[in-house]
């Protein structure tokens, strides 16, 4: 069997597209244009490259994009004054602190100080509660990407067992949380599971956010299964860098029914998710209704 491949960066277009017309419509209708406001403490050349794609995207669907760069040695309590005036401010519709912080920053104190509604990460303490008991939350932009190309490939997803390898906070768990609350029969791997690789053959579902390069081959595969692949690692092949998953691409698409590609599958969604939450909290900040199809 040769897996369909799951395009993430076409869907992710698609979403943006739905993005900047639903903008469009709130300017247009009701003077409101949805700001997002990324904050990116030090000079991580990693995470200058993710604000500076987030900043971007923010402007082409037509939102404000609001960048604060603060210096490595920024105190908490600058960095929380910060959050507290993003929070005051009604330009702000979102705010996302760039991870990671500097090891002398307290991420969970920084992240909890940001208003739950305003928090595009989904990773607030409030947000978490709010995915763990099925209400309306802000959802990490990862996993939701996730949800929707699965939901898009396969309609509902009701009984289906689903296996999430990796039990993070940012992906792995809440990855866990959406596919119960779509109905499927949930196992949480990580790297005390026995026998990885039986446990995901079970998989109708298998989804890899491991953060090993290729870790997750072919014999790990069901035939027929659907791999979404989260990892994003960068590796050097025959001399050359090379940006690879979790999963080892030719071995799993040999056996699979449909996979995400690296890149191109999970990680183009990730940015279109976070466009979708920032509209989503000016939405539900305003009191309008929510833009459809583009939340949990
Ligand atoms: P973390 O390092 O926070 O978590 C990794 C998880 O994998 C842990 O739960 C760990 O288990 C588990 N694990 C590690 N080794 C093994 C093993 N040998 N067998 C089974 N489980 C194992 O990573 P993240 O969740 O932040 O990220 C995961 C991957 O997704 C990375 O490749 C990252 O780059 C990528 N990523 C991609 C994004 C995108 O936009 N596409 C966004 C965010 C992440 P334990 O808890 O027991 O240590």
């Amino acid at each position: 069997m040769t897996a369909t491949v799951i395009d993430g960066k076409a869907f992710a277009a698609r979403v943006r597209g739905q993005v900047a017309e639903h903008v469009a419509r709130l300017k247009a209708e009701h003077g409101i244009v949805p700001g997002l406001a990324v904050v990116l403490v030090g000079e991580d050349p990693a995470s200058q490259v993710y604000v500076g794609a987030k900043g971007r995207s923010t402007v082409e669907v037509g939102m404000a994009s609001f960048e604060h760069k603060l210096g490595a040695d920024t105190s908490e309590a600058e960095l929380l004054a910060l959050i507290g005036r993003l929070n005051r401010d009604p330009k702000v519709n979102g705010i996302l602190v760039q991870l990671p912080l500097p090891k002398h920053l307290d991420s969970d104190l920084v992240i909890n100080a940001i208003d739950p509604g305003k928090d595009v990460d989904g990773f607030h303490v409030s947000n978490v509660g709010l995915l763990g008991t099925g209400q309306k939350a802000m959802v990490p932009c990862t996993p939701l990407g996730c949800l929707m190309m699965l939901r898009d490939h396969h309609g509902s997803l009701a009984g289906m067992n689903a296996v999430v390898v990796g039990r993070s906070n940012i992906v792995g768990k809440p990855m866990a949380q959406l596919l119960l609350g779509d109905s499927c029969t949930v196992t949480i791997a990580h790297s005390r599971t026995r026998d990885l690789a039986a446990v995901c053959r079970g998989a109708d579902i298998l989804v890899a956010a491991v953060g090993r390069p290729e870790m997750i081959t072919g014999d790990y595969v069901k035939p027929g299964a659907t791999v979404i692949d989260v990892g994003i690692n960068r590796i050097e092949r025959d001399g050359k860098a090379k940006l690879v998953g979790d999963a080892d691409y030719e071995s799993c698409a040999a056996v699979a029914g449909a996979i995400t590609p690296v890149p191109g599958g999970v990680g183009p969604m990730t940015i279109a998710c976070l466009l979708a939450n920032t509209l989503t909290a000016t939405c539900r900040a305003n009191g309008l209704p929510e833009p459809v199809g583009l939340t949990a």
